[in-house]
């Protein structure tokens, strides 16, 4: 009788295998034949992937209109008189920047080391010293200016370098200059997520409620000069650019 159990058993277990096989054969298939991605070669710590375009790697400001009294020396450039925007200019991008806020920290709310990134040259990223600085929400650093505080306050203190490491996807026009997609904002302060794919209003005034305006694909880099001394490195661009790929046939399931 234990060998018949046995015997059953077994013949369980040889279907149960038989089965299973048929089913790992079978395979989905998407349709989409992918182009092979790029190779990039992401660099040691605290350099550039491959294919960035270095927008400063601390020896000349000739990447940036504007910069005429920013002053470069040991590496870095101190902010001067006068806002600046990258030469190049970019769509849907990454961007890496490193800055430094005054080292005695002087001033109250927006008045302590001001400065902000500028998407297309139009979207703030606030740059600010609010370590133990407070001021309005949506306006202390790391805000969508007037429109999104950050998620946390992830700022060093004041004096050390500080990382920007931001995801934007730009907002979209048709040729009527209506708006077809906005804009969208994911941003990491010192590796600390403080935008989660934040979808902007529109553009970013102190004056006025956020609106937008038909534009290119493309805008600058800006960095904001708002009276204070703030220091920049490393700053560097990756344009981001959908794999290219098309459909060559309806989803289906193989090999059944
Ligand atoms: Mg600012």
């Amino acid at each position: 009788m234990k060998k018949r159990w046995m015997i059953a058993v077994a013949a369980l277990a040889v279907v149960a295998c038989f089965w299973g096989a048929v089913i790992d054969a079978a395979e989905y298939l998407s349709g989409i034949q992918w182009t092979e991605p790029a190779v990039v070669d992401p660099g040691s710590a605290g350099k550039p992937p491959s294919d960035a375009i270095v927008l400063f790697d601390g020896s000349d400001m000739s990447g940036f209109n504007g910069a005429e009294n920013w002053r470069v020396a040991d590496g870095y450039v101190t902010a001067g008189e006068g806002a600046i925007e990258s030469k190049a200019t970019f769509g849907d991008c990454q961007v890496h920047i490193e800055w430094a806020t005054a080292a005695e920290a002087t001033g109250k709310g927006q008045g302590r080391s001001n400065s902000g990134v500028f998407l297309m040259g139009k979207y703030e990223l606030q740059v600010l010293d609010s370590y133990d600085n407070k001021t309005y929400f949506d306006g202390q650093c790391g805000a969508i200016y007037k429109q999104h505080p950050p998620l946390v306050n992830a700022c060093r203190k004041p004096g050390q370098w500080q990382t920007y490491d931001i995801i934007w996807k730009a907002p979209r026009f048709d040729a009527a200059g209506k708006l077809v997609s906005p804009a969208f904002i994911t941003a990491l302060q010192n590796g600390v997520v403080i935008q989660n794919h934040f979808e902007l209003q529109g553009d970013t005034p102190y004056h006025r409620p956020p609106a937008y305006t038909a534009h290119g694909d493309k805008g600058p880099i800006g960095l904001q000069y708002h009276g204070n001394p703030l220091r920049f490195r490393n700053i560097w661009v990756r344009e981001l650019k959908e794999v290219p790929h098309k459909r060559i046939h309806e989803p289906k399931i193989v090999g059944k």
